[in-house]
């Protein structure tokens, strides 16, 4: 079975991000998954890892990957394709993994494909990915005609499914060439984490929009996050007007979202807006323009004041939390 080549999420101590597991419940569907492990950690990450199903893991232990920005983790990467010739690479579709894989692409001469919400193995074995386009209206089939398919994966877009794996731990001699250490890492600050999930990772995410009027108006979005221990998400206008930080913008110019359940709060549902979470398994919308566009994508809409609304919703559910 050929191998296919899955770039490891993970910190420092080893945990394993969410969307690690989810690349391997889709390389399985083309191949025989092996991880690439960049950085320290593999041994703390290895028993996640073979409850996934990789059956090797290659580990590069070098500093260069925390010392230097995304090309030492493309170069080792171009590596093990020129080393194993997989079947394909698969790569998380975060900021970083999508630059990851445009260089990589680049050093292989290979096709890339972005932004994938499935992945499958053709007729003939080769892999196909499902990509959404123009904002989530269409869905497109797309395959890589050049070189070693290289597919950088939403993150979750795929339910993860365990199956045993031998995860055998591969040491690889790594030292990042002059050229891959142009961009020096000068500092690094971990950004305040609070009790939320992350938002790309989050099962469930409650976005506030400009209906929320302002920064305090806003809080009541936070409320309802925590309520559900959910992530929070904004609309560009909301970060735009300062009202909440960027990072938490959602959409074609902020970060894609899949949860199981995204509520979009006072939020019209712009096309730029819908870009970054029409793939969200069940969408709640409340707004109270009836008109609005979001209720177009809706599963469940609510016409009202939010602040009407959400006070009413978080009551029930403090209801709930009591039972
Ligand atoms: C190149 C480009 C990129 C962009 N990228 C993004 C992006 O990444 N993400 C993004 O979000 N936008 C993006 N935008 C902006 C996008 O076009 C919209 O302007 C933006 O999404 C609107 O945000 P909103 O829905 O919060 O505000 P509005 O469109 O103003 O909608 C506010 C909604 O709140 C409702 N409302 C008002 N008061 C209440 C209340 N009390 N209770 C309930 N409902 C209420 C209104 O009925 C309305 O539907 C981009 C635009 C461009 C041109």
């Amino acid at each position: 079975m050929s191998e296919v080549l899955v770039l490891a999420e993970h910190t420092d101590g080893g945990e394993v991000k969410k969307v690690t597991v989810e690349l391997l419940t889709a390389a399985r569907r083309l191949g025989e998954p092996s991880v690439v492990w960049a950085g320290p950690g593999a041994e703390a990450g290895r028993e996640r890892l073979a409850e996934f199903g990789a059956q090797q893991v290659y580990v590069a232990d070098s500093a260069d990957f925390a010392d230097y920005v995304v090309a030492p983790a493309a170069e080792l990467l171009a590596r093990l394709v020129a080393d194993k010739a997989p079947a394909a690479v698969l790569v998380a579709g975060t900021t970083e993994g999508k630059e990851i894989a445009g260089r990589l692409a680049v050093k292989t001469g290979s096709g890339v494909l972005t932004d994938a919400t499935g992945v499958t193995a053709g007729p003939d074995g080769a892999p196909l990915a499902e990509q959404p386009n123009f904002g989530g209206a269409l869905t497109v089939t797309s395959r890589v005609t050049a070189g070693t398919p290289i597919i950088a994966v939403r993150p979750n877009a795929i339910s993860p499914e365990p199956s045993p794996g031998a995860a055998e731990l591969v040491p690889v001699e790594f030292a990042a060439s002059e050229a891959a250490r142009a961009a020096r890492v000068t500092e690094h600050v971990v950004a305040a984490k609070g009790e939320r999930p992350d938002l790309t990772e989050a099962q469930i995410v409650v976005s506030g929009g400009r209906g929320t009027g302002s920064a305090d108006g806003f809080k009541i979005i936070e409320q309802l996050a925590d309520a559900l221990g959910a992530a929070v998400g904004a609309s560009r206008a909301v970060t735009d007007a300062g009202w909440y930080p960027h990072q938490f913008q959602v959409g074609q110019t902020g970060k894609t979202v899949s949860p199981q359940l995204y509520m979009a709060v006072g939020i019209s549902g712009a096309i730029q807006h819908r870009a970054g979470m029409q793939t969200s398994k069940t969408i709640v919308a409340i707004n109270k323009d009836p008109e609005a566009p979001i209720f177009e994508i809706a599963d469940l809409g609510v016409v009202g004041d939010l602040f009407t609304v959400l006070p009413q919703l978080l009551e029930e559910i403090g209801k709930h939390k009591s039972l």
